[in-house]
C-alpha cells in the first residue's frame, strides 16, 4: 500500500515477474517518493490499473502513463472516461484477462463515481483483492473475494464520528453512509468476518477517513468484532491498517 485514503491511492501488487500499479492518486513527486522509500523502480511497473475515476485514483494517471512504459488497462465501458490517455499502450478488457504470469478479474462496487471495480489478482495459488471506495458490500462481491490470502477492504467511517462531525453537512454525511458512498467500520468488520470465513488470513483496512476514524478505531473495531465471533487477530487473521502518509510494510504471500 503506497498511500490509501481520501487525499490519494495507490497500491503495487508483484508476483516477482510482473507487477502492477491500482490507482494513481499521488501526485508524480508524491508518488516517486513513496516508490523510492518502498523500493521499487517505477519503469518496471508492468501495468496500471483504475479503481474509479475520483481524483483521489487517478490525478498522477497521466504523468505516469507519459513518463513510465507502463500498459493502462481499462474495462471497455470506461474507453471513453481514459480517452485523455493518449498512446498506444492502452489496453481494452471485458473479462478477466492476464497480465503476464497474474490473472486479472474485476467486479463492479456500488460507488458514486461513473465506474467502480475491485479486483482480484492470483499467481498460482496466491490469491489478493481489492475493494475500496463502496458504499455496500454486495454478496457478488464477497464470492470474488472468498478465498483470497489477502484482501485489501474500505473501512472509511466510524459511524459516531461521522455523524457527531459538525463539520460535515448533513447531505455529505448521507452521500457518505449512502449505498453509493463509504464503507463504515461496522459494514467493514462485518465482510471481513464473511471473508474469514472463506479462509481470508491478511486483511488491510484501507481509505480510512481522516477526520472520521482513526487507524486505531478501524483496527480496534474490526478486531473487537472479530473476536465477538471467536475469530482472534494475530492466531486466525491478521489486520493491518493502511496509511494515507506513509507507505505499508510489504506483504508476502506465500504459496499454499
Ligand atoms: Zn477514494
Ligand atoms: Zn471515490
Amino acid at each position: 500500500m503506497l498511500a490509501s485514503g481520501s487525499g490519494g491511492n495507490a497500491v503495487y501488487i508483484s508476483s516477482g515477474k510482473t507487477s502492477i500499479l491500482v490507482d494513481v492518486g499521488l501526485s508524480m513527486p508524491r508518488l516517486l517518493k513513496r516508490l523510492d522509500i518502498a523500493n521499487i523502480d517505477p519503469s518496471t511497473i508492468d501495468a496500471v490499473l483504475v479503481t474509479h475515476e475520483h481524483t483521489d485514483h487517478v490525478i498522477g494517471l497521466e504523468s505516469f502513463m507519459k513518463r513510465f512504459p507502463a500498459t493502462l488497462h481499462v474495462h471497455t465501458s470506461t474507453v471513453d472516461i481514459f480517452s485523455y490517455i493518449q498512446g498506444e499502450r492502452i489496453s481494452v478488457f471485458d473479462a478477466g484477462f492476464d497480465i503476464g504470469d497474474i490473472r486479472v478479474t474485476h467486479f463492479p462496487v456500488p460507488h458514486d463515481s461513473k465506474f467502480c471495480f475491485g479486483y482480484t489478482f492470483t499467481n498460482g495459488d496466491a490469491k489478493v483483492s481489492i475493494a475500496t471506495d463502496l458504499g455496500r458490500v454486495t454478496e457478488d462481491i464477497l464470492t470474488h473475494m472468498a478465498g483470497s490470502q489477502l484482501v485489501v477492504i474500505e473501512c472509511n467511517h466510524d459511524l459516531l464520528r461521522l455523524t457527531g462531525n459538525k463539520k460535515y453537512p448533513l447531505v455529505l454525511k448521507r452521500r457518505i453512509t449512502g449505498s453509493f458512498g463509504h464503507l463504515s467500520n461496522p459494514s467493514c468488520a462485518l465482510a471481513v468476518y464473511r471473508l474469514a470465513q472463506t479462509g481470508v488470513s491478511q486483511v488491510i483496512l484501507a481509505h480510512l477517513s481522516e477526520e472520521n476514524n482513526s487507524p486505531n478505531l478501524a483496527y480496534n473495531f474490526v478486531k473487537d468484532f472479530l473476536g465477538t465471533k471467536g475469530i482472534i487477530e494475530g492466531q486466525d487473521i491478521w489486520i493491518d491498517v493502511a496509511l494515507q502518509d506513509e507507505p505499508s510494510k510489504r506483504f508476502e504471500l506465500g504459496a499454499k
